[in-house]
């Protein structure tokens, strides 16, 4: 087996696959962008080397960057991660030609499953059912029009390079088919640099269930049954669990055949996910497969046994697989929430800034995948993901009860975060009966009633540490002492309690997209780029136009208008950046 790895990404899967290395006995080689030079990822590695951007837009997809570090730390094989150059098959080819070994499949096959036109083609020839759409690019709204009109409405956009969440929307009617093809293929193009659009129909209130492959070089392909991801905003996963409610012995067995079966079709190496929608008929249907580790691979792991990051390691090794399919059993149930630093209440509106608490829950059946600590900055650079936390039970009622419990004991200040929105899914009958379906928790609102997250000013705002010096007298002795304290005392309370809440950003409460002060003011509620600007000086808006987008954190959030009103004081500008509680305009 080789050596040493190096791990090209940061967060939380740096540690997993460090933490995974260790175990074999290989060193590890983390890398880490300057402002993240004390971050966890980067300590926990044997050898930590800063990257720069270079010619990519983030340290992290730095290709030539990272090869070079391959090199001078001596590294035999590279682990990308998710996300990242995860799955750029130039990436993985020029790692192969550099000599390296890349954990992961053939660039191939992640060139064939990363065209999602491509990948439907595969799947349909494979004789895996497809959700009804095209095998191939629609070019314009009016024949993505047509297509509605003959499937019957509502109709989904998507892009052919997209992923997370990315490069999607839902034209309910033929009248917001342009809109939406615009911003998909607007989307497709900024985050894949493929404005390349499919159609499929869209697929009313299903269930999202993927099916865990592991695949050796010798031919050797298993399932490792499925999760299911259903718990979602903007069509982005927030709740996963294995096994799925919704699925039976029998409706596993052949969905697992359909993946292992286009596993196969693609000669596929490594560990993968085939994911489907599954409609309320139990009928299912083949939607991408993502060639790489998963997010929510723990939940397989914890009902498996079978640690995936490792068996990545051995079979970019080149080793066989060592289980049979009859040998896979799923015992007890597994749940994980990703704690994110986002504000339920205000739209999930991601909320970058200092983490000035911190304390993870333990104790039974509870695992945590993390890089969060005391003073760790969630950058506006990044994803939001904080940590992941992971609840296991003999059963899924011993499971939602050991989340609760952790969720409770989970303490983060500073910044905002998913455990109030998680806390009220596992409360809720939709969740604890296993009905929920893609569409509920923004059907039903879940999230909408909490209160919007009490929060220190931005870091910007505050004002450096300052010391102080003090004389002590102790039993007689005297001494000289500097006490260091944050210069605003919400920030860091004492005893662990949540931030104090004297200081507000300028934020009212209520939905996430409109931010309105009193006095006709639109605030940011979030730091970013602008994207677009929608309006222009002294139009005249509706309450809920859109007056801009800002792009934070990899997110597109859409700013609108708090109330009728004329656009005055327009301080905002394509490609500026904007800070939180940053004035956008004025609505009179
Ligand atoms: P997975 O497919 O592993 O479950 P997701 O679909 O949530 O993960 O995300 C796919 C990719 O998008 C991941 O590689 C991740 O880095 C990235 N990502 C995760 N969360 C977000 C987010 N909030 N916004 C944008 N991208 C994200
Ligand atoms: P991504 O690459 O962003 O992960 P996916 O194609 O996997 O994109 O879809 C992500 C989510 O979008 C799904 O989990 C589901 O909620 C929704 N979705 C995608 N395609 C459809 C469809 N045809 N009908 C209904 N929902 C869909
Ligand atoms: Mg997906």
């Amino acid at each position: 087996m080789f050596r040493t790895v190096l791990i090209a990404n940061r967060g939380e899967i740096a540690i997993r696959i460090g933490r995974a290395c260790r175990e074999l006995g290989l060193a590890t080689v983390a890398i880490y962008g300057e402002e993240e030079r004390d971050a966890p990822h980067a300590r926990y590695a044997d050898a930590a080397f800063v990257i720069e951007a270079g010619e990519a837009t983030r340290p992290y997809l730095n290709g030539p960057g990272l090869l070079a570090i391959a090199r001078r730390a001596g590294a035999e094989a590279i682990h990308p991660g998710y996300g990242f150059l995860a799955e750029n098959a130039e990436f993985a080819r020029a790692v192969l030609d550099a000599g390296l070994i890349w954990i992961g499949p053939a660039p191939d096959a992640i060139a064939a499953m990363g065209d999602k036109i491509a990948a439907r083609k595969l799947a349909g020839e494979a004789g895996v059912p497809l959700v009804p759409g095209t095998n191939a690019a629609v070019a314009t709204p009016e024949e993505a029009a047509a297509l509605g009109a003959g499937w019957g409405f509502p109709l989904a956009l998507k892009a052919a390079g997209g992923g997370g969440g990315r490069g999607f929307r839902v034209a309910r009617t033929a009248a917001e088919v342009p809109d939406a093809f615009a911003a998909a293929a607007g989307e497709g193009q900024r985050f894949f640099n493929n404005p390349t659009l499919y159609a499929e129909k869209y697929i009313e209130a299903p269930k999202h269930v993927e099916i865990q492959i592991l695949a050796d070089r010798h031919g050797g392909v298993i399932h490792l049954g499925e999760r299911e991801c259903s718990t979602q905003r903007r069509h982005q996963k927030l709740i996963e669990e294995a096994p799925s409610p919704a699925v039976d012995a029998d409706l596993r067995a052949r969905m697992g055949a359909a993946a292992t079966a286009l596993a196969r079709a693609v000669s596929y190496e490594g560990a993968g996910t085939l994911e489907f929608l599954l409609d309320a008929d139990k009928n299912f249907y083949f939607m991408e497969m993502n060639t790489r580790i998963q997010v929510e691979h723990t939940v397989t792991e914890e009902v498996t046994g079978i640690d995936l990051v490792k068996a990545q390691l051995r079979i970019a090794a080149g080793e066989p697989l060592p289980w049979r399919q009859e040998e896979i059993a799923l015992r007890g149930h597994a749940i994980e929430c990703r704690i994110n630093a986002e504000d339920p209440a205000r739209g999930f509106a991601p909320t970058p800034g200092t983490i000035t608490e911190y304390k993870e829950p333990g104790g039974a059946g509870i695992r945590i995948d993390g890089a969060a600590e005391r003073g760790f900055v969630i950058s506006p650079s990044y994803d939001s993901m904080i940590a992941k936390l992971i609840a296991r039970g003999s059963d899924r009622g011993e499971a939602i009860a050991r989340m609760r419990r952790a969720l409770g004991e989970y303490l983060i200040g500073g910044v905002a975060s998913t455990i109030p929105f998680h806390q009220a899914v596992l409360a809720h009958p939709v969740f604890v009966e296993g009905r929920a379906a893609t569409d509920w928790i923004e059907r039903d609102g879940v999230g909408r009633d909490l209160p919007p997250a009490e929060l220190p000013p931005a870091a910007e705002d505050t004002p450096a540490p300052q010391a102080r010096e003090y004389t002590l007298e102790v039993n007689g002795k005297r001494f000289a002492v500097r006490l260091f304290a944050d210069a605003d005392p919400a920030a860091s309370p004492p005893n662990g309690a949540r931030p104090a809440t004297s200081r507000q950003r300028a934020t009212p409460k209520g939905g996430g997209k409109a931010a309105g002060g009193g006095d006709g003011a639109l605030i940011s509620p979030i730091q970013g780029t602008v994207l677009r600007v929608a309006v222009e000086e002294g139009a005249a808006v509706k309450a809920g136009a859109l007056i801009c987008v800002v792009e934070a954190m990899k997110m597109e959030n859409e700013i609108a208008a708090p109330r009728d009103g004329t656009v005055r004081d327009l301080a905002v500008a394509t490609g500026e950046t904007i800070k939180i509680g940053a004035k956008i305009a004025t609505i009179a």
